[in-house]
């Protein structure tokens, strides 16, 4: 067990990152990022910030010597990172679930051989490939890059097979793939941590609405039946067991015509998970820390229904944000990022809303972040 007073490292410096050092300095750790940005959301409020790039040997050499133990708040870390700081020192979770997390075609294929349900797709590496795709699976269907790929970026809609070279095109020619587009009742995830001796915690089924791609809000109690939240978790704990994954993982998955199919998994917390932060007894970035640091995993217990509403660069358009609104909201608690600035789509913050239902919350939160825009 690594115990409070020992220094504990983060690759990325994001708000993740930021949210992991502050539960982590509460819990009595030391803190050190390593990212490249001066002014990262993380290196703001660690102990140490060491500023360089995740492919510098000699600032991954100064953390692995300076942590008892290093995580991750983002996958796109090159395996080679992990690799390295795996010869000197504990990192959690390891360069083989990253690296299939990071690539979309490693992850459905290990997601298929495992035997998870999935929507169909297909690796698709040139054009030619994509046209046999194209002829194999149903239209519409989505294109996506099989790297670098997040909150819908890097995706195109393909509804008819003469739109498909283009879309190529528009992607540069990048690995792909192209995967079915279901019809979508809901989507759920579920955060978990599970530590070294194969013990999980996992937190309650998030039910999560996507615009433009990107996360808006998720609400809990999903409002799902019982027998589909639990086997939501069932996957998700599989998933992980199947990976012998330790850290915190969240699986995001598909409601499609009452039956479930695993959509992404991140290894690391989620935005899906913020609602953790003001509704459960540990939050996501706790047991961060918990599996990390090889402590025990407590069941969470959900203390209150809840929704978390991001709150994107677009709400400044017209000047800052009006705090006041949130604070003056029984049942609301802002949590912002520290970025200084804010663009169409950032993530910037959050609030969390607390109240009796998830229906009164979902809707707290909505009316809550229309109060904050400054009026135009
Ligand atoms: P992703 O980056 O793959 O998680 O996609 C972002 C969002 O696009 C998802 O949360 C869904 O709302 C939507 N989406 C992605 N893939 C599909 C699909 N196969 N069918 C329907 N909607 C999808």
């Amino acid at each position: 067990m690594i115990l409070p007073g020992a220094t504990i490292g983060v690759l990325g410096g994001g708000q993740l990152g930021r949210m992991f050092a502050i539960r982590a300095r509460i819990m009595g750790y030391r803190v050190i990022v390593l990212d490249p940005d001066p002014l990262s959301p993380a290196g703001q409020v660690a102990d140490r910030h060491i500023r360089c790039g995740f492919d510098d040997p000699a600032g991954l050499s100064d953390l692995a010597a300076s942590c008892a133990a290093v995580t991750t708040e983002f996958e796109n870390v090159p395996a080679t990172a992990l690799a390295l700081l795996s010869c000197s020192t504990i990192v959690r979770p390891g360069p083989r679930p990253v690296a299939i997390a990071q690539d979309r075609i490693s992850e459905k294929s290990f997601l298929q051989h495992a035997g998870f349900a999935i929507a169909p797709f297909r690796a698709v590496g040139s054009a030619a490939e994509l046209s046999v795709a194209v002829a194999e699976l149903h239209l519409p269907a989505l294109l996506k890059t099989s790297r670098f790929g997040y909150d819908g970026k890097g995706q195109a809609t393909i509804e008819a097979s003469s739109e498909a070279d283009e879309a190529f095109r528009n992607l540069e020619g990048a690995a792909c793939i192209l995967e079915e587009r279901v019809e979508l009742d809901m989507e759920v995830s579920v955060v978990l941590g599970r530590g070294a001796d194969g013990q999980v915690a996992a937190f309650p089924v998030g039910e999560n609405r996507h615009r433009d791609g990107i996360l808006e809000t998720t609400t809990v109690p999903a409002r799902i039946p019982e027998g589909l939240a639990r086997e939501a978790h069932e996957i998700a704990v599989g998933i992980a067991n199947e990976l012998d994954y330790v850290g915190v993982l969240a699986v995001e998955l598909f409601v499609s015509r009452g039956r479930l199919l695993v959509n992404e998994i991140a290894p690391r917390p989620h935005n899906s998970g913020h609602y953790t932060l003001d509704a459960c007894s540990v939050d996501q970035f706790e047991l961060q820390v918990r599996t990390l640091c090889g402590l025990p995993l407590t069941a969470p217990r959900l203390l209150t229904p809840i929704a978390m509403i991001n709150l994107l660069g677009d709400l400044w358009c017209r000047g800052e944000p009006r705090w006041e609104q949130a604070f003056a909201r029984p049942g609301i608690r802002l949590h912002l990022y520290g970025k200084s600035e804010p663009r169409p789509g950032r993530k910037m913050g959050h609030l969390n809303c607390l109240a009796d239902g998830p229906d009164e919350a979902l809707a707290l939160a909505l009316e809550g972040r229309e109060a904050l825009l400054p009026a135009g």
